[in-house]
């Protein structure tokens, strides 16, 4: 889908936050920790390529979910590391080794598929994955691990990691955390040599189980000033939230009682009511659920009313305001403030997927960028 840079509806990246976070969480982790910005899935619908550029200068490297990610910060000039995250079809190994792009190994028999194709894995670089509990992907037994390093050293790979990924580590109880590290370590210990590259931690883990940081981390969607958690654990030191999406009311008009707003004419007004009109909708992401939900208007809640359509949402007014009027949906306005996480509170989702699920069609404008 084409970006509508015409259109008043826009998400503001705020870089410098995002930078900020970034030092405001190595402040908090032990010295010589190695940071990764994980940048997938378009930087969480940031923008992978400027963010990527921001920190280049302040992280050790990229992670990515998959090759055409990987790619797009190659084209774009960054030549940091970059490890991608997800299991990738083995006809993209020529890619890896040409473009230096990490991969996981995650399973013996991908490793022995791609052995059947590519016999010389000179020039690739590896991170062994291990499954300590998520399951989902990666190694479950130690003499797996142990045969898959084998293999990769004799077809001439460099194991240059190994990782797993918690289930839990955003929740108070941190029982399944313990068994999985206790899992992870267990793996470890049974390994010959282990990797110089030894990372488990995820930005919940950072944050609330810094003790057993190693490595490095894998800085997620608190370098995006979101808490991985919602609302269920406090942030142990403040961050900035680095995303705003507004947009401007282009129409409006009083309504009597009884008219009604949107398809299904599922909202009726109760008396005479000032209703504006924005030009955002569930095709930028700004999905249908959000009917009921507010934005806010000259640093006030204004209830979504009536359905919200492919490209348009209706919302009420206290008063009538001038055409062009600012409008946040997500972000402060006066002194009032709509978070990403109150979004998803009412949607019954997470953080992360609403800011993910801003569509292409939602122009990016960046501030902070070198
Ligand atoms: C996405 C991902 C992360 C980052 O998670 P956050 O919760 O956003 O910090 C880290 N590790 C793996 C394996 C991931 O898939």
């Amino acid at each position: 889908m084409k970006a509508s840079p015409t259109r008043p509806t826009k998400a503001i990246i705020d870089l410098e936050a995002i930078a900020a976070n970034v030092d405001q969480l190595a402040a908090h982790l032990p010295e010589n920790t190695q940071k990764f910005a994980v940048v997938k899935a378009n930087a969480y619908g940031h923008g992978a390529v400027p963010v990527a550029k921001k920190l280049a200068p302040i992280v050790d490297a990229f992670c990515v979910s998959n090759m055409d990610e990987a790619l797009e910060l190659r084209e774009a000039g960054l030549d940091l590391p970059i490890l991608i995250l997800g299991v990738v079809p083995k006809e993209v190994l020529p890619l890896a080794i040409e473009y230096q792009i990490t991969l996981t190994v995650a399973s013996l028999a991908w490793l022995e598929q791609v052995l059947v194709s590519f016999s010389d894995l000179t020039g690739l670089k590896i991170h062994l994955k291990i499954d300590s509990g998520m399951g989902r992907i990666g190694f479950r037994e130690s003499q797996e691990v142990q045969q898959a390093v084998s293999l990769l050293s004799q077809a001439g790979a460099e194991v240059e990691g190994i990782f797993t990924h918690f289930a839990t580590a955003d929740e108070a109880d941190d029982s399944k955390y313990q068994s999985q590290l206790a899992r992870f370590e267990a793996v470890l210990a049974d390994l010959e040599t282990v990797p110089s590259l030894v990372h488990i931690s995820n930005s919940a883990a950072s944050l609330w189980h810094s003790d057993s940081v190693q490595k490095a981390v894998r800085l997620g969607d608190i370098i995006y000033g979101l808490n991985p958690s919602g609302r269920d654990l406090e942030l142990p030191y403040p961050v900035q939230s680095a995303l705003s999406l507004v947009t401007e009311i282009v129409h409006i008009k009083i309504l009597t009682a009884g008219q009604t707003v949107g398809y299904g004419a599922t909202y009726a007004a109760s008396q005479e009511e000032i209703i504006a009109t924005l030009p955002v909708g569930y095709a930028d992401g700004w999905t249908r659920d959000m009917q009921g939900f507010e934005v806010l208007v000259d640093g006030q809640h204004c209830p979504i009313v009536g359905r919200v359509s492919m490209d348009q949402t209706t919302i009420r007014l206290p008063k009538i305001y001038p055409l062009g009027t600012l409008v946040t949906l997500i972000g402060r306005n006066g002194t009032e403030e709509i978070s990403a996480t109150d979004v998803a509170i009412y949607r019954g989702t997470i953080n992360y997927e609403v800011v993910c699920l801003l569509s292409d069609r939602v122009a990016r404008f960046y501030k902070g960028a070198d």
